[in-house]
């Protein structure tokens, strides 16, 4: 197998080094700051991008992407890794409501939200977790009642990143509940200024609150601002779930090769960490698992590269590659000793990188499916092992004890 690029690849990958090392700001961007001129800053970039085609890399033009191919976007996404410019404000957006605003809402909807999402002008929040059901998000018990041309929308979500600067978002609610949890639920979109909806902020260890408890009370939201048929929200939000999946690419967290550097400067009783031996068992360790890592990515290139659907097999990616970054990130705070509580990012090692990836690790084994669900997957899809065992599957929603 040549995981090498193809010479189409490679002009490709030298043409965006090269508009990234001529555009990129310098200093990169800073993903844990959703206000003023961190956000200011990550919606100019996010203009530049799609200005040069960089923004959503397979979109079509009609829609103001360059109309490339996935593999395009991986390897765009790779090199802009290298600047610390991914920005998360617009990921949710451009990831997965956007895309299921495509797929679902008419096409005046289309015209009127699609090219500012790109731009970084509108920015979008999904709200699906709620309090009593976040790995189960069928489990959603916020109530859209119909009434005339609109929709009355009482409950609570939660953990909804980035509400608080959002100017829309996608809402999965409950519209009948005699019948079982996956048939009874709507997808709407909404303007997050809506009257009767309620943003708090949840304030995180990191000192940052990057996600919201959102309350909604007696909100009224038209018709015509659903998406896909009632009764259906369940299809919908596969459709997203499947984009967020879909989402791969460099990703912006340190790795390996980082704390290698780290660890050739850093000593540990008057020696570089890197010649201390039980230091360097468990450094064999993380490089056979970040190896099997870059290995299974590449099958995934692959698959892209050759036109293919990467498979479940990309859960495999998260479980393993979340589960490495908290530990690097664990050792290096370690290793640091005093250093390792310095937050500022003026006067930390490596600009406190590794101390921000501490903070946020643990919610990244959380977001975007828990490892123990993403086992499941791994269980039931990749290895065919039996499925979850599913009692409230046929039973209709009022029934089960927490739909009441
Ligand atoms: C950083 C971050 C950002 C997020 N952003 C958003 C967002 O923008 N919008 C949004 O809607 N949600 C968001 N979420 C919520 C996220 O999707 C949920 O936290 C996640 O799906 C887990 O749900 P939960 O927290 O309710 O945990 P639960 O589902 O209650 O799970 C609790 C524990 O039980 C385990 N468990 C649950 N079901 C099973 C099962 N069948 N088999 C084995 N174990 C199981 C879980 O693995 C976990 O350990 C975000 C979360 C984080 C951490």
């Amino acid at each position: 197998m040549d995981f090498s690029d193809t010479a189409e690849e490679a002009a490709y990958r030298a043409k965006a080094r090269a508009w990234l090392e001529a555009n990129a700001p310098r200093g990169g961007l800073d993903p844990g700051r959703e206000t003023g001129e961190a956000m200011e800053k990550a919606r100019l970039w996010q203009a530049k991008k799609a200005a040069a085609g960089y923004a959503q890399i397979t979109w079509p033009k009609e829609w103001g992407g360059p109309g490339g191919t996935p593999i395009q976007q991986v390897i765009y996404s790779q090199e802009e890794a290298k600047y610390n410019v991914t920005s998360a404000h617009f990921s949710i957006g451009l990831g997965m409501c956007v895309p299921t605003v495509m797929a679902f809402a008419d096409e005046a909807t289309k015209q009127r939200f699609v090219g500012p999402a790109l731009r970084g002008d509108d920015v979008w929040c999904q709200l699906f977790s709620e309090p009593s059901g976040g790995s189960d998000a069928a489990a959603a018990r916020t109530r859209a009642v119909r009434d005339g041309d609109d929709w009355v929308v009482n409950g609570q979500k939660i953990w909804t990143s980035g509400a608080h600067y959002s100017d829309y978002g996608i809402l999965l609610a409950r519209t009948d509940v005699d019948v079982p949890k996956h048939k009874g639920m709507t997808m709407f979109w909404l303007d997050m200024k809506s009257p009767g909806i309620e943003v708090r902020p949840i304030h995180q260890m990191s000192g940052a609150s990057g996600f919201n408890e959102v309350f909604f009370t007696d909100v009224r939201i038209p018709d015509s601002q659903r998406l896909g048929p009632v009764g259906d929200g369940w299809k919908v939000a596969i459709v997203t779930l499947m984009n967020e999946r879909m989402s791969i690419g460099g990703g912006a967290g340190l790795d390996y090769g980082d704390f290698l550097e780290l660890a050739r400067e850093v000593t540990i009783d008057g020696a570089p960490a890197l010649k201390n031996q039980a230091f360097r068992e468990k450094l064999a360790e993380w490089y056979v698992q970040t190896e099997g890592l870059n290995y299974t990515r590449l099958r995934t290139i692959t698959a892209l590269s050759r036109g293919q659907t990467p498979g479940p097999e990309n859960s495999i990616g998260k479980v393993v590659g979340a589960t490495v970054a908290q530990e690097l990130a664990r050792e290096a705070v370690e290793m640091l000793d005093q250093f390792g509580i310095i937050s500022d990012p003026a006067v930390a090692p490596m600009a406190a990188r590794f101390q921000g990836q501490l903070l946020s690790a643990p919610g990244t084994r959380i977001a975007g499916g828990t490892d123990e669900i993403l086992r499941n997957i791994i269980a039931e899809r990749v290895l065919g092992m039996p499925g979850d065992i599913r009692v409230d599957k046929d039973v209709a929603f009022k029934d089960m004890p927490t739909g009441r």
